[in-house]
């Protein structure tokens, strides 16, 4: 029960890896309870093990979240194993219709680039609509599953959704994904809206460039870091753990009068005047 979020529980997506596995991680030092979901059981599951070894309660469970039935399993898992749900934190997603998480980034390619990256003008809709179904309709499902629960048990609750700096800008190439985190801000400020009077609180973090396996492709691209670190005024690129930080303080209670608001720990990228 100790800790800033101790006595809750907090269902993880994208829980096996990078800012998700991080959220997993911080959330559990704080004192939650934690379901670690993800496309990769096994990685959820040594995420969720490890919060074990250090004395916590953790769960591992599988789900694509582009999938209402496997979300809505996902959700009741959570509430069967854990005893109810008071936190979220939506940050399953894929940066184009190919990617597939790995330390040595997008294996997948095609004519020598990631599929699903590209033109839009090329761009076929299988893959435009995969981007969508993971990295918006993915965070409709999650919130929905998780905050109808929330409604049910009338406890309050507090929501974080993973959206993106691209939010802000467009990404060439990637226009899908800047489109479909766009979406998931103004999501946030929808449920918002709605699920306030039931005391239960939903935001987003829109990251920056962050050192995680969605990134390591473009990391290893010559130059890019240095650019990046260049245009961002604290001068480095983020850790999966600035951007934990932010989503413990959301759904902390000293949050508690933070609701529709999307927050960028980016450095200050977004920050300065680009002519
Ligand atoms: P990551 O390390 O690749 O983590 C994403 C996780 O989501 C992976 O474990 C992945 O599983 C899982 N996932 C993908 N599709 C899924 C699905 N349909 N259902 C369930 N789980 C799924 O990447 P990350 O950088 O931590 O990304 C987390 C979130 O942050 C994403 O929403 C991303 O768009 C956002 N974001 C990242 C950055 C950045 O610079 N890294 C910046 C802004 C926003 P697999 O291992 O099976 O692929």
């Amino acid at each position: 029960m100790t800790g800033r979020l101790g006595g809750k529980v907090a269902l993880i997506t994208g829980g096996a890896s990078g800012i998700g596995r991080a959220c997993a991680l911080r959330f559990a030092e704080d004192g939650a309870a934690v379901a670690v979901a993800d496309l990769d059981t096994a990685r959820a599951a040594e995420v969720a093990e490890r919060i074990v070894a250090a004395g916590g309660r953790a769960v591992a469970v599988g789900v694509d979240v582009a999938d209402e039935a496997a979300v809505e399993a996902m959700a009741d898992a959570t509430v069967h194993e854990l005893g109810g749900i008071d936190l979220c934190v939506a940050a399953a997603g894929i940066s184009h219709a190919g990617y597939v998480s790995s330390e040595d980034g997008d294996a997948r390619t095609e004519r020598g680039r990631p599929r699903g990256v590209g033109p839009i003008l090329d761009k076929s809709l299988e893959d435009w609509q995969r981007v969508l179904d993971v990295d918006l309709t993915g965070v409709f499902l999650t919130d929905r599953a998780v905050i109808r629960r929330m409604v049910a048990v009338g406890r309050g609750g507090a929501v974080v959704n993973i959206a993106s700096g691209a939010a802000q800008v467009a990404i060439a190439g990637s226009v899908e994904y800047s489109v479909a985190k766009t979406g998931v801000w103004m999501l946030t400020k929808g449920f918002a809206v709605e699920v306030g009077r039931h005391g239960i609180r939903v935001n987003a973090v829109g990251p920056g460039v962050i050192e995680t396996p969605m990134t390591a492709e473009l990391r290893r691209a010559g130059r890019f870091v240095e650019k990046i670190e260049r245009a961002t005024p604290l001068g480095r690129l983020g850790r999966p753990e600035d951007i934990a930080a932010a989503c413990a303080f959301l759904c902390s209670d000293d949050a508690s009068f933070v609701t529709g608001e999307i927050l960028y720990p980016d450095g200050g990228y977004l920050a300065p005047q680009r002519l």
